[in-house]
């Protein structure tokens, strides 16, 4: 399946006023691709899931935008209607999976009573072999199924909250935060085990991640919100290779390196994300930008495709701003 998000703005509507969590966005996800969608705490990115998923907490609402699955817009949908494609079509591996699932009912209830709900014409015994033979695809033992979560480790509990997500065969998977609170060896397996599900099921994957790294390891390609907007976006090894956004290049010069000595402390994007009941005018990032320049105060700067494929949204990509320092970091100087 393929989604479409056009021109997507969702607002926190609050008595201290309106929290502009996200703010005009617009992406394009093939079928069958897997894609990153990266930024700091608050960027809005799993508001972003939520909407698309219809299950944004109060209160927050889409203000304005499309969300499409399949040429389908979600968010035209009665809840009623939403209720055929949420977790049928569309399903999502939800943050933090030590508490999603309830630690006090066999985790075959949990799955097989997921699988009914939304599959009535199923009988207890099928949803059962249905979900045995998950548990068979994400690599665990079946028998395991009649385990309370409590006797799961982290590792075991994330991919049991895989087979839930998978429990009614979507075709389009949102991962959000995937590997939160597991170790890096336990990362590592889960990880593989989202691009093997990816291939063999032929699923559309969208990974939510506030680290590069794994989006490296896991997506063909990549989409860097910052304080609710999108600021770059590309193929991974492009935007590896050249982030051309100063937070993409900031980011980037963040993630650990075993090519760098010990001494070299690691890179950080100096200040804070910024309130977004009040977001800073012109291009939210300026406060933090070292390349900022008067435009950037005033004028929000638009996304343009600098190259086929790769968008930015920089005065200095596009050229209506110069910075000798950036073209030097642009060239590898
Ligand atoms: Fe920095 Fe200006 Fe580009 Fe924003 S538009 S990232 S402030 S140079």
């Amino acid at each position: 399946m393929s989604l479409q998000v056009k021109d997507l703005k969702i607002y926190y509507c609050m008595k201290r006023g309106d929290c502009k969590a996200v703010e005009d966005i617009s992406f394009n996800i093939e079928k069958g691709e897997s894609v990153g969608l990266v930024g700091e705490s608050g960027c809005g990115k799993s508001t972003v899931a939520y909407s698309i998923l219809r299950m944004l907490p109060f209160p927050g609402q889409i203000v304005d935008g499309k969300i499409c699955l399949d040429e389908e817009d979600l968010s035209s949908l009665t809840e009623e209607e939403m209720r055929k494609y949420r977790w049928a079509k569309i399903a999502m591996v939800f943050q933090g999976a030590m508490n999603a699932l309830n630690p006090i009912i066999r985790v075959k209830e949990q799955i097989t009573e997921a699988i009914r709900q939304h599959e009535p014409n199923v009988s207890k015994k099928e949803a059962l072999e249905r979900a045995r033979e998950l548990f068979k695809l994400v690599g665990m033992d079946p028998n395991r199924i009649n385990n309370y979560p409590f006797e799961f480790s982290g590792g075991m509990k994330q991919r049991a909250m895989i087979v839930m997500a998978l429990a009614c065969n979507p075709k389009f998977l949102i991962a959000d935060e995937p590997t939160t609170a597991l170790d890096v060896t336990v990362q590592a397996q889960i990880m593989e085990l989202l691009r093997k599900l990816v291939e063999d099921l032929g699923i559309t994957l969208m990974l939510i991640t506030h680290d590069l790294s794994v989006v490296a390891e896991t997506c063909k390609r990549v989409i860097i919100m910052y304080a609710g907007k999108i600021v770059e976006s590309g193929s991974v090894l492009e935007i590896f290779a050249q982030p051309l956004h100063p937070y993409s290049q900031g980011l980037i010069a963040s993630i650990p390196s075993i090519e760098k000595s010990r001494d070299q402390a690691l890179a950080s994007i100096p200040g804070q994300p910024p309130n977004l009941l009040e977001p800073p005018t012109g291009c939210r990032f300026h406060p933090r930008c070292q390349y900022s320049q008067e435009i950037c105060s005033t004028e929000d700067p638009p996304v343009e495709e600098i190259e086929p494929d790769h968008y930015v949204a920089c005065h200095l990509s596009s050229g209506r701003i110069v910075s000798e320092k950036y073209n030097r970091v642009i060239r590898n100087e």
